[in-house]
């Protein structure tokens, strides 16, 4: 494995590897990695040549008063788990590297240039957090320049994200195709962050409440319910009963625009973001919501809750709920089934 520091070296060795016919795989990270990390670099493993994975805590992306100082960083650890793991390449850059402009978290407007993913970026974690996806988008357009021709392997876990990059590779025409791979969880269903390693035990035991208001959510959603606000109002209860909890923000989206609907069809994501602690989570879970036809099955018991093997709609390889126990009583649940359709539908 190869430790590169500098960006030149980066894009001459993939100019390099793609010359000799490597299909090369991205796996762009702030490192602290975990086994949610790790699953993007075993898949871009099992579908690349090549893998390279670069670890970069981008300033640009944090806001005043986040947590840029106290992110958590171990870049000796995150080398030794990208060796065990077979990486080829990895990309530490110091932040000069990556900002010819002396830039600082917290400091809008340090850059004369950067990325601007209109709309989705206002949403959600963009209103939460302003300028944040203007950070991640600058910071992945430059990965992306660096590296050109490639697949990029991005998580569900911040689906925003997702869909966001991949709107942005394609109205800038990079050579990337984005690929999102499932959400890994702990057994009670918090999804693994970087940041959970600052929860203390009382946190931690508290931070699963996100994906049981999903689980919840969801299994609304699948017995039919098709009012986005009943099901925001099932998640908030269920934050609210956890006092180590503050929500910040609970949806039910259009899976495609992050948009809520008067009425939940097809695809629909479910979203939340809370402070545990001092630490804040984002998680969320994508469900496909039942036709009128199978919600009539459903309400007779002629059939159980919707089933994914047959349906091609998911946005990317969303994790839908099937036949789960009570939250919290079923570790997996929140994990469910996870379809593998492609990306087979053009962004509306
Ligand atoms: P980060 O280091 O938090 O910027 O994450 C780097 C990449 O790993 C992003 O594409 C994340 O979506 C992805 N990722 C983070 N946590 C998980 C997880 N629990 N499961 C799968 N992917 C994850």
């Amino acid at each position: 494995m190869q430790v590169l520091e500098r960006s030149d070296e980066l894009a001459e060795i993939a100019q390099s590897l793609q010359r000799s016919g490597n299909r090369v795989g991205l796996v762009p990270t702030m490192g602290f990695l975990h086994r949610g990390h790790l699953s993007l670099v075993e898949r871009a493993r099992t579908e690349c040549d090549s893998v390279v994975v670069t670890i970069f805590v981008n300033p640009l992306q944090f806001g005043e008063g986040e947590d840029f100082d106290v992110y958590p960083r171990d870049v000796q650890g995150d080398l030794t788990k990208l060796e065990d793991a077979g990486v080829d390449f990895v990309f530490v850059p110091t932040v000069e590297q990556m900002y010819p402009e002396p830039v600082a978290a917290g400091v809008s407007g340090a850059t004369a240039t950067t990325v601007l993913v209109r709309g989705i970026s206002e949403l959600w974690e963009g209103a939460s957090r302003p300028g944040h996806f203007e950070g991640v988008a600058t910071v992945v357009a430059k990965l992306f320049a660096l590296v050109g021709r490639c697949r990029a392997y991005f998580g569900d876990k911040d689906y925003q994200q997702l869909l966001l990059i991949r709107r942005m590779a394609r109205d800038l025409l990079f050579p990337v195709e984005v690929v999102g791979c499932s959400t890994i969880r702990e057994p009670d269903g918090l999804a693994l962050s970087s940041r959970n390693v600052r929860l203390s035990g009382p946190e931690r035991r508290a931070a699963c409440v996100l994906s049981r208001a999903l689980l919840d959510g969801a299994r609304d959603v699948q017995s039919g319910e098709t009012r986005p606000r009943s099901v925001v109002e099932k998640m908030q209860r269920i934050v609210l009963g956890e006092p180590l909890a503050s929500l910040e923000y609970a949806a039910a989206v259009d899976a495609w625009t992050l948009e809520v609907p008067e009425k939940l069809v097809g695809d629909v994501r479910l979203i939340i973001a809370a402070r545990v602690g001092s630490v804040r989570l984002i998680d969320n879970v994508g469900v496909i919501a039942p036709t009128t036809a199978e919600v009539s099955r459903i309400q007779q018991g002629t059939f159980g809750v919707c089933s994914v093997e047959d349906r091609e709609l998911e946005p990317v390889e969303a994790t839908v709920l099937v036949g789960v126990g009570q939250a919290g009583e079923q570790a997996s649940g929140v994990a469910g089934v996870k379809s593998n359709h492609q990306v087979n539908r053009q962004e509306r």
